[in-house]
């Protein structure tokens, strides 16, 4: 039976170690977060990172804008935080509503306060492999590797999913760590035949059960980022329970990725607060 790698048990122990840091340092980070409308489960995913906040002694304040919120408001919005010294970090809570332009705004986050690494020049310095501020969720899955003693280097990484937030930099991240990364998305060819060569296998789709077990290699290590709703149940993009039969490591969902994602978003904060932010250039 596979290990499992328990995200919350190692978030929440990150998160005591980051509370004592903040109160050592004499540093009061803040984050400001922006949503637009009011979609439940954004609404769910802000209240969640207000409360890590509070938890480990970051101040948080919330701007809330209306569902038919304009590209222009929610930019104002940012340039009014980009500008606020008392703020470190700024997180726009995706998705935004379809009439903003949504790579607009994260283009306008200040990169110094850029604390989910969506920035454009974040990005690239993480392609370059000089990250500064690297996106929570494959941030938190490298972590996580790490706490387990997981080794990428050497290893055959696939990624499922190429999105900006998870896909993408997660497949730079184990390149970064000397995997051999390849990234499929809805366009692969033979699917299966290609999931099946990974030693790291990271599913980040969106498709209830989709891996299955059939496609995983014995004794793989298998990250599963999807969230699903099934029969009114959370699940990953894994069958859990016939993949745990013969990979060698999983994560579950709920209490794997999903607190390692907001364990990080924390320390990325943190981070940010240990920068001169009010500088206007990088
Ligand atoms: P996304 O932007 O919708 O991207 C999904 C990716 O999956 C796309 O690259 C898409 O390919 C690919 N894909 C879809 N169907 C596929 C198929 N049948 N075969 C192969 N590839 C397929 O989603 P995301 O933001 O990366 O999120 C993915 C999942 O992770 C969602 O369930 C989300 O809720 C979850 N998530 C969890 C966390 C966490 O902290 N646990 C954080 C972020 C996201 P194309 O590019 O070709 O369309």
């Amino acid at each position: 039976m596979a290990t499992i790698l328990d995200g919350k048990k190692i978030a929440d122990m990150r998160l005591e170690i980051l509370k004592e840091e903040i109160e050592d340092s004499g540093l009061y980070p803040r984050l400001a977060t922006v949503i637009a409308g009011a979609d439940p489960a954004s609404q769910m995913y802000i209240r969640m990172k207000h409360q890590a906040c509070k938890h480990v002694g970051i101040g948080s304040v919330g701007m809330e804008l209306a569902g038919d919120a304009t590209t222009e408001q929610v930019l104002r919005a940012v340039t009014q935080l980009n500008s606020d010294p008392d703020i470190n970090g700024i997180l726009v809570q995706l998705p935004l509503p379809k009439q903003v332009d949504t790579e607009r705004v994260i283009a306008a986050v200040h990169p110094k306060k850029d604390v989910d690494g969506f920035h454009p020049f974040n990005l690239g310095l993480l392609f370059s492999a000089r990250p500064q501020f690297v996106p929570c969720t494959p941030k938190g899955i490298m972590t996580l590797l790490g706490e387990y003693k997981i080794e990428p280097a050497g290893t055959r990484s696939v990624v499922v999913g190429r999105s900006i937030d998870v896909g993408r930099p997660m497949s730079a991240l184990l390149t970064n760590a000397d995997s051999t990364v390849t990234l499929c998305h809805s366009k692969t060819r033979n699917l299966a035949e290609e999931i099946r060569q990974a030693d790291i296998l990271v599913s980040a789709i969106g498709k209830a059960h989709f891996i299955t077990c059939e496609m995983v290699k014995p004794g793989a290590v298998v990250i599963d980022v999807g969230i699903n709703r099934l029969n009114g149940r959370l699940v990953g993009d894994v069958d859990f329970t016939a993949v745990t039969t013969i990979a060698s490591a999983i994560t579950p969902v709920p209490g794997g990725v999903g607190p390692m994602t907001i364990a990080t978003l924390m320390e990325n904060t943190y981070r940010a607060a240990g920068m001169r932010t009010c500088d206007t250039a990088w």
